[in-house]
């Protein structure tokens, strides 16, 4: 698969002293002290994140709402390949990014979303250990990776999403430990051996990669209202939580926890000891009233909840009332 991978000389961009400048301006932020503001400091400087509808969540499977109004989701050109296989893929210090310049780029309708949204990038969430990671959970469950495909409202200009409640409209999916490589993933996990440092930048050839080859069979999904999960936290995002998880083996997290954080300003680039990009995922926050979706597909198998299963007693009750 790595044969699969060219890096594309000349267009590689350090940018390593400029990134460890613009760090050490007011603003910088981290998930731990010693890389700024941690999350709960930083409403300091960004005040919406100590405000309502903010994410991630913990998703209680048990008392979210089967709306049977919501739609499965169409993902829309997610098979489609960009010009020449390239697609560039970054560094910036609290993950890795992947974008690329689609002439039409993939799109996301239908799900019950407000509006039409198209592809920008994805972005992952991890920790240093195989137990945690993800920045949702779901029954109080933690997942080792968690990636995200973020989409913007089409038609709208970057201030006008910034200030709209679904301006942005964001895919979770979760990554489950397994014992063999997910090939789907493996172009990305080869990918992020050329970005090491932090504020790299390179243009690659990822030759069989596409947006749908990293999505879950299974449509299901969870709904709800939140915000971005790293400053500035605006309230922006239509989430879609995907049910199914994926699978990502050991080796494939190291790749993620070989990405570097940037040093301290006035640090030693060559002499210094790295410092890594772990636990890149903020806590979850307070549902705060709000209310979580599920779309669950006609051929998912259900699953028994409390007050389905009372249900499903009173339906069996009435009918062998009625047999009598
Ligand atoms: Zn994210």
């Amino acid at each position: 698969m790595a044969a699969n991978i060219l890096l594309t000389a000349g267009v590689v961009f350090l940018t390593v002293c400029r990134f460890a400048q613009s760090q050490s301006e007011s603003g910088a932020w981290g998930y731990s002290p010693r890389e700024g503001l941690e999350p709960p400091k930083w409403q300091d400087n960004f005040p919406a994140c100590g405000r309502s509808r903010q994410s991630p969540i913990n998703i209680d499977s048990l008392t979210v709402i089967e709306d049977t109004e919501l739609d499965s989701v169409k993902f829309i050109d997610y098979d489609e390949y960009p010009p020449d296989h390239q697609w560039v893929v970054e560094n910036n210090g609290h993950t890795v990014k992947i974008s690329a310049n689609f002439p039409c780029p993939p799109q996301l309708h239908g799900g019950s979303l407000h509006a039409k949204y198209q592809f920008m990038q994805i972005h992952f969430h991890w920790a240093h250990d195989d137990y945690k990671g993800s920045e949702h959970h779901l029954d109080g469950r933690k997942y080792p990776l968690e990636m995200h495909l973020v989409h913007r409202r089409r038609n709208r200009t970057p201030k006008e999403i910034s200030e709209d409640a679904i301006g942005l409209a964001v895919v979770a999916v979760f990554f489950e430990l397994g014992n063999s490589p997910n090939r789907h993933l493996t172009p990305i996990t080869e990918a992020l051996k050329h970005v090491e440092k932090a504020g790299t930048i390179v243009n690659l050839t990822l030759q069989d990669f596409t947006l749908k080859s990293v999505l879950p069979q299974v449509p299901d999904f969870f709904r709800y209202n939140g915000s971005l999960t790293t400053p500035p936290c605006d309230a922006t995002v239509q989430w879609t939580v995907m049910r199914q998880p994926i699978r990502v083996s050991h080796q494939q997290l190291l790749a993620f926890r070989a990405l570097r954080a940037p040093l301290p300003a006035g640090s030693d680039n060559n002499n210094s000891i790295p410092i890594y990009i772990t636990d890149n995922f903020r806590p979850v926050q307070d549902l705060a009233g709000r209310t979580v979706y599920r779309y669950r597909s006609s051929d998912a198998p259900a699953r028994l909840t409390g007050p389905s299963l009372f249900l499903l007693l009173i339906s069996l009750t009435a009918w062998v009332a009625g047999q009598k």
